[in-house]
């Protein structure tokens, strides 16, 4: 059946319109252009570090100066390039074909933190976003590193309580400010978060003010520890 379909619809590359060998893959162009992150990285959000040893436990300069209300992070490539049109098309463009190869390296790159009983959740859309975008591109994200690690999903364990307007163009004091209080869990969803681990899923992580919104109300709400992941960090160089 898989072998019939690709002679009718060779598999393309999800990047541009060059033919690949398997589904959801990328061309060797593309997959050269695409900054995924390997090698040393930051245990706290993921960003690249200047050396090669993964066993190493270090922190980069901004979750040295910044105190992080959430244990450990990855992300799985830099906010650049190729990485960035794809966020970008996630988000924008309907490509929620992209959700799923994000999602198998997202799952990949949380390997090292994922731990037996975690509930992912996503960092949720304004509810006016949301009906603007009509999906929540964290959410297509975590419902596939959910599926593929075998872990408890929740798509709507939080939710925004009210509007923060938009993050770009902000400070990073700003960002940070604009945030509080502006998650909470969902009523209906909050005795799931009691004691538990919660990964929390995004697509962008900039100065990690939406992440700790989200993990504060977590915590608030009694969850007992608090991982994150980000398809892409912007690194500081990008
Ligand atoms: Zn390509
Ligand atoms: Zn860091």
């Amino acid at each position: 059946m898989q072998a019939a379909l690709h002679m009718i619809y060779p598999p393309q590359c999800i990047a541009c319109d060059a033919l690949v060998t398997s589904d959801f893959g990328l061309c060797g162009d593309c997959w050269r252009d695409t900054p995924f992150i390997t090698g040393m990285v930051c245990d706290t959000c993921g960003t690249p570090l200047p050396g090669q040893d993964e066993t190493e436990v270090a922190q980069c300069d901004a979750c040295m100066t910044v105190a992080r209300p959430w244990s450990q992070g990855r992300a799985a490539m830099v906010y650049k390039d190729r990485a960035r049109t794809m966020v970008l098309q996630l988000k924008h463009s309907d490509r929620i074909d992209l959700a799923r190869p994000c999602g198998a390296w997202l799952a990949r790159t949380a390997a090292p933190i994922l731990r037996p009983g975690m509930l992912v959740a996503p960092v949720p859309l304004h509810w006016f976003r949301l009906f603007r975008r009509r999906y929540n591109q964290a959410a297509l994200l975590s419902a596939e590193v959910a599926r593929i690690a075998g872990l408890d999903h929740m798509p709507d364990l939080l939710r925004r309580t009210r509007g923060t307007g938009s993050q770009e163009g902000r400070g990073r004091d700003d960002r940070f400010a604009n945030l509080i209080d502006a998650m909470s869990l969902h009523p209906r969803r909050a005795e799931l978060a009691v004691g538990r681990h919660i990964l929390l899923v995004d697509d962008v992580m900039t100065s990690g003010a939406t992440l700790s919104a989200a993990a504060e109300a977590c915590l608030a709400g009694g969850a007992a520890a608090i991982s994150v992941l980000c398809l892409t960090r912007v690194a500081k160089d990008a």
